[in-house]
């Protein structure tokens, strides 16, 4: 859908890793020509693992680079960083002459766009700890030229997750567009222009009009980039795996608690942080037909960890549930299990890849001696005195 809704721009794709960072869906995508917007050395090496030539259409961004990280990245020779401070590009500048190697950059800025979204995933605002505010990034591109190692490239931006309108897209590309006529003005050969991800999925029906979604996004950015012959790169992330991925799960319990119904699953916040974190909807199927005839209730679906704010759903109508019944928790694609944790010293699941009729194992459960593998015990005092 966005290859075809961006078909009539130079670009790239640049899959947003963090979304969803299993090396075989990672290698899916690089097969089908994809490129990866990474945040850390590490998915570094993820990418590297699923595809070494898609190394050299890797972005990488956040706001905090170590040195390492970006060491690996120049001997990867990746296409672009996207640099969130000065004192980034200082490091960069000093690295890549180190290692003698040319760094490509953007610097990523923040062009003070409202987009209406979660607070904790909206990223534009000046507020926000992300990117360069735009006012100043001129003057720091110009001093970004006496260092010779240092090619500024593009100008990159993203101003948040699951936004569901285009407009913020269009008045945030804009500004960059004006930028990058102010920069080029000045003698830079800039040529990408990094739009970032963001795009928002339809995780409750009816909830915003998705129809055309990516075509309606493309033609907000379209404008910009034809008018100013750059090679736009794109990191959608959610949009593009969140309503491929579900989280199967088994009722455990059903119980009562005055007037309340919980039902209890055996997956928790651990496995799927989004309604905790974000207040996030996600779809309750049960996976066995209902019978036609059965009564639906008013439930909260719940998990098994520590913790209130361990649910799923609240004051859900699902048709009554009972202990073995397995249910599906749908569009965990995104920011599912690659936001999990081992909090309560939980094992994670299985990630079983499905297409059509056929399946494959891609991540086999935990076990708990995965958990303890890093651990370990001080000697005792007396085993010590033992000795
Ligand atoms: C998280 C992130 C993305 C992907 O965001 P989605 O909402 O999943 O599309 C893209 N670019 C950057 C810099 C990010 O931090």
């Amino acid at each position: 859908m966005f290859e075809e809704a961006f078909a009539d721009e130079q670009h790239t794709i640049c899959y947003s890793v963090k979304a969803n960072s299993s090396l075989a869906i990672l290698r899916l995508l690089a097969k089908m020509g994809a490129g990866f917007d990474i945040v850390s050395g590490g998915e570094l090496e993820r990418v590297r693992r699923a595809s070494k030539a898609a190394l050299k259409r890797v972005v990488f961004s956040g706001v905090g680079k170590q040195e390492w990280e970006i060491d690996a990245a120049l001997q990867a020779d990746i296409l672009i960083f996207n640099v969130e401070s000065e004192a980034e590009l200082q490091l960069l500048a000093a690295r890549a002459e180190a290692l003698q190697v040319r760094a490509r950059f953007a610097l990523r800025v923040n062009p003070d766009v409202f987009a209406e979204t979660h607070p904790y995933i909206s990223t534009g605002l000046r507020e926000h700890k992300f990117g360069i505010d735009i006012k100043i990034a001129r003057r720091i591109y110009r001093s970004a030229a006496k260092y010779k190692w240092l090619d500024a490239a593009g100008v990159s931006v993203h101003i948040g997750s699951q936004i569901r309108a285009v407009d913020p897209f269009a008045a945030a590309l804009a500004r960059v567009a004006a930028l990058v006529d102010e920069l080029r003005s000045d003698g830079l050969n800039i040529r990408y222009v990094d739009a970032g991800g963001g795009l928002g999925i339809e995780y409750k029906d009816g909830e915003f009009d998705a129809d055309d979604e990516v075509v309606r996004y493309a033609e907000a950015l379209r404008g910009s980039a034809k008018q100013l012959k750059v090679h736009l790169l794109l990191e959608p992330g959610r949009f593009i795996v969140a309503q491929a991925g579900g989280l199967l799960t088994q009722v455990l319990y059903v119980k009562q608690n005055g007037s309340k119904t919980f039902v209890v699953t055996d997956a928790g916040m651990n496995d799927l942080i989004r309604p905790s974190l974000y207040q996030a909807h996600h779809e309750v199927l049960p996976v066995q037909q209902a019978r036609s005839g059965a009564v639906s209730r008013m439930v909260d679906v719940v998990g098994p960890v520590c913790e209130s704010g361990d649910f799923f759903a609240r004051d859900r109508s699902l048709t009554s549930l009972k202990g073995g019944d397995l249910v599906l928790l749908l569009d965990a694609g995104a920011y599912g299990m690659s936001l999990s944790s081992n909090y309560n010293t939980r094992t994670r699941p299985a990630e079983v890849l499905v297409d059509g009729k056929e399946h494959l194992l891609i991540r086999r459960r935990e076990r708990l001696s995965d958990l303890f593998a890093a651990e370990k015990l001080p000697r005792s005092k007396r085993s010590q005195a033992n000795k």
